[in-house]
């Protein structure tokens, strides 16, 4: 297997380092990719605003996800574990021990190659792993690396190295980046999820007014609590309830924080389910203390409210978006159908209840709630009542 380490202070992780990560993962034919995040010295003081290790870990577990390698992409703590001084090269050893049979490929931007024979036992590195080299900068040609690729190999004949152009490479830096983002700039220079998550914990001064956010610092904070593959459907859930709020004169704005904030608890365990019902007093039957897909709802409502602010509409829209219920408002008529037929939803029957959605929402939310029991009788599990009494309510 071919596997690729690339490491950084990632603080904040960038579009240049996902782009630079997915291109040489391509031409250097990786199976697998290990992303870094390196230890700062424990004592050293670190400026107001900067990240824990565990937000920078967060961080590059969101700018990971933004590869779209999927499960061939890792992000390792092993640097920010270690206690004292940590050394690129003790890295190294530990990963070979770990794939001893597999060939590794550290990857470094044109300043850390440049430096290479300054860090701490470059032969040990060299001995360790091959180097592939890319640019950080368009201008960074191949005459960039030419004369360092030589004079490593002359001084450690065992040295391997590649050098490769990242097509569409960004030219930024963190450190840059930290400036712009103080400035209320440079959110185009990161993963929508990263750039939420620094608004969310308020990092490097951003200074967000979480219980106010406008819906293009919402959209990106909502992404953060996502796992990668949810962000479409939750785009097209906002889009999708945007238009039925349109079309049946509801408040098109709530419809759009509702949608963008619903299913913001969805990537937690049963576990962290459960401590947040604790947490805001959230009491559950039988039924939703066993199904974590009821959960969810009922935590993402109660995190909408705490953190954002939200009203009791938008509250309890995200809180019946799973079962319905009896005599639901518009809002909570609109976030059900628009979470089901939202334009990524791809199931016999969608494109039919689309049309009758649009037709007249009761019709709609009537078929919606019926196709739900159907599909859940079929697959032989409970049904809510909640979702019983919305469907025998709208039969009248
Ligand atoms: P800082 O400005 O704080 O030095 P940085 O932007 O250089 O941060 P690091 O986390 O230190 O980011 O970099 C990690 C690795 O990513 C290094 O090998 C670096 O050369 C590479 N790298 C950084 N920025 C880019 C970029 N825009 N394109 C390609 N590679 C990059």
């Amino acid at each position: 297997m071919k596997i690729g380490i690339f490491g950084g202070t990632f603080n904040p992780p960038h579009l240049g380092h996902i782009t630079a990560a997915r291109e040489a993962f391509a031409l250097l034919g990786l199976d697998r990719l290990l992303l870094i995040p390196a230890g700062l010295p424990p004592h050293k003081e670190l400026p107001a605003g900067s990240p824990t290790a565990a937000q920078r870990l967060e961080m590059t577990r969101l700018a990971a996800e933004a590869t779209e390698l999927g499960d061939r992409v890792e992000v390792l703590d092993l640097e920010l574990r270690r206690e004292g001084r940590s050394y690129t090269s003790d890295t190294l050893a530990a990963l070979k021990a770990q794939y001893p049979e597999d060939e590794l490929w550290l990857l470094m931007g044109t300043d850390m190659f440049l430096s290479l024979q300054t860090w701490h036992e470059p032969e040990r590195v060299l001995s360790l792993v091959n180097i592939a080299a890319f640019g950080r900068r368009a201008a960074d040609t191949e005459s960039s690396f030419a004369v360092q690729r030589e004079y490593l190999c002359r001084t450690w004949p065992q040295a391997s190295i590649r050098t490769l152009s990242i097509p569409g490479v960004v030219e930024v830096s963190s450190t840059e980046l930290r400036e712009k983002l103080k400035a209320g700039q440079g959110s185009d220079l990161l993963a929508p999820a990263v750039y939420g998550y620094i608004l969310r914990e308020g990092l490097y001064h951003t200074g967000a007014d979480l219980k106010h956010l406008p819906l293009e610092q919402l959209r990106p904070v909502a992404l953060s609590y996502l796992k990668h593959k949810r962000i479409l459907h939750v785009l097209g859930t906002e889009q999708e309830a945007a238009r039925l709020a349109e079309r049946y004169g509801a408040d098109v704005e709530k419809a759009r924080v509702a949608a963008l904030l619903h299913d913001c608890t969805k990537k937690l365990s049963m576990e962290e389910q459960l401590a947040l019902c604790a947490k805001y007093g959230i009491r559950l039957d039988e039924l939703e203390q066993k199904a974590l897909k009821l959960l969810h709802s009922k935590t993402g409502a109660a995190i909408a409210r705490d953190v954002f602010g939200v009203d009791d509409e938008i509250y309890s829209a995200i809180w019946y978006h799973t079962t319905g219920h009896a005599d639901m408002t518009k809002l909570e008529k609109i976030i059900y159908l628009a979470d089901y037929i939202e334009p990524s939803r791809d199931f016999p029957g969608v494109d039919e209840l689309r049309n009758v959605c649009y037709e007249d929402l009761d019709k709609g939310l009537l078929k919606g709630l019926e196709m739900t029991i159907e599909e859940m009788t079929a697959m032989g599990n409970p049904v809510h009542h909640a979702t019983v009494e919305a469907r025998d309510a709208l039969k009248g």
